[in-house]
């Protein structure tokens, strides 16, 4: 297969090596097209380079398009990731590890056991949502001695995961270059400059970006659920490394520096979590999430612009719905076919 380089012989460029580039490129390859991919940065350069990676799911209740589209999303990285893995002979981080949440107060309890209820029907089995006392020693504070455990959520380590696809895409005959010319249909997956610029040239407000900040601490509570507290989440990845995060910036100057809105949540998660408490600190990160006005993923064609699509606005769930827009990508890409739901269309 080619190596994506020769221009006569490629069917799709795929701007953009984070996790909708890259799981979008990986798609086209599986259907037997010629791809590259292009990113000045490489692999996980932008946004999906990051360290929490939770995928974790909407609360069940007032059911929209989007829910239920994350709902096939997270069922179907079940067997997505492992077959990253398996093409790539690396490891994601992927695991089916359940979250916990603790519930303060009765007015949280009646709420929890409802969406219960409704996760029993939403969730089709799949999945449950239950209220519990039975927790690990590493669950998070709860006043009321009872938190939520549900069953859908899972985690990934997202740098590791991107290298991961990256990997697969090499093996499936493409690979990432830094610079190159456009063949072919071309989807852009540029993040969060990608929105601001889109913005700018369509004159309207597309979007942009949303700053978070995120720490690795070292910790070694083994496989325990992920835990949502104060807003945070806490994903303990393995070999000693406990991530937690984030700060949501919708002003900020430097897209990759960390400071005390860091640390802030860095104490919250102590708080939240006392056996965080004396863990170091061993890594802070920063990134911009790509953040479009609807607040929805977008796939779309590029307005006045045959064979160019968009492929963006992943923002705070981009892990957990990339999977699962890939195919409705080149759907339209390369076959001109819309199946994209309503809704992840372009901000009017
Ligand atoms: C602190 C933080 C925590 C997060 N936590 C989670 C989480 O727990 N779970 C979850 O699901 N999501 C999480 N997210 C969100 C998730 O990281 C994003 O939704 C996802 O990474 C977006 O992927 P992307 O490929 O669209 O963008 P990016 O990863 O930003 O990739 C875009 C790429 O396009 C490249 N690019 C830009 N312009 C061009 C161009 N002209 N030509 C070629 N390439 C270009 C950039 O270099 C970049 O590599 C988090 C984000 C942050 C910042």
């Amino acid at each position: 297969m080619t190596k994506g380089r020769d221009l006569a012989t490629t069917d799709l460029t795929v701007r953009g090596a984070g996790v909708f580039g890259l799981t979008i490129a990986w798609e086209a390859l599986a259907r037997g097209a010629r791809v590259r991919v292009i990113d000045p940065r490489g692999p996980g350069g932008g946004a999906s380079g990051g360290v929490v990676g939770a995928l974790a799911p909407h609360a069940p209740e007032g059911w929209t398009a989007l829910k239920a589209f994350q709902l096939d999303c997270l069922l179907a990285a079940r067997s997505y990731w492992p077959q990253v893995e398996a093409a790539s002979g690396r490891s994601t981080g992927y695991r089916r590890s359940g979250r916990l949440q603790p519930l303060a107060g009765d007015k949280a309890l009646a709420r929890a056991r409802a969406r219960g209820i409704a996760a029993a029907t939403l969730w089709r089995g799949e999945a449950t949502w239950e209220v519990t006392a039975d927790v690990p020693e590493a669950a998070p504070v709860s006043e009321t001695g009872l938190w939520v455990h549900d069953t859908l959520s899972a985690q990934l380590d997202p740098a590791r995961a991107v290298a991961a696809l990256a990997a697969a895409v090499a093996a499936a005959g493409s690979e990432v270059l830094r610079e190159a010319g456009e063949a072919g249909a071309v989807v852009h997956a540029t993040g969060w400059e990608g929105l601001r610029d889109l913005s700018a040239t369509l004159r309207r407000e597309i979007g942009g970006g949303e700053k978070g900040q995120a720490a690795v601490l070292a910790a070694e509570p083994g496989e325990i659920p992920q835990l949502y507290a104060d807003r945070l989440h806490i994903v303990a990845h393995g070999a000693g490394r406990v991530a937690v995060g984030s700060t949501s910036e919708r002003a900020f100057e430097g897209a990759e520096t960390t400071d005390g809105e860091l640390d802030a949540v860095i104490d919250r998660a102590r708080s939240v979590a006392p056996w965080l408490r004396d863990a170091p600190v061993i890594g802070r990160w920063a990134g911009v999430r790509p953040r479009a006005v609807t607040r929805q993923p977008v796939v779309a064609p590029w307005p006045g612009r045959p064979g160019h699509v968009i492929a963006n606005g992943g923002f705070k769930t981009g892990f957990a719905l990339a999977p699962g827009l890939a195919p409705l990508a080149v759907d339209l890409a390369l076959e001109g076919t819309d199946r994209v739901p309503e809704g992840f269309g372009l901000p009017l």
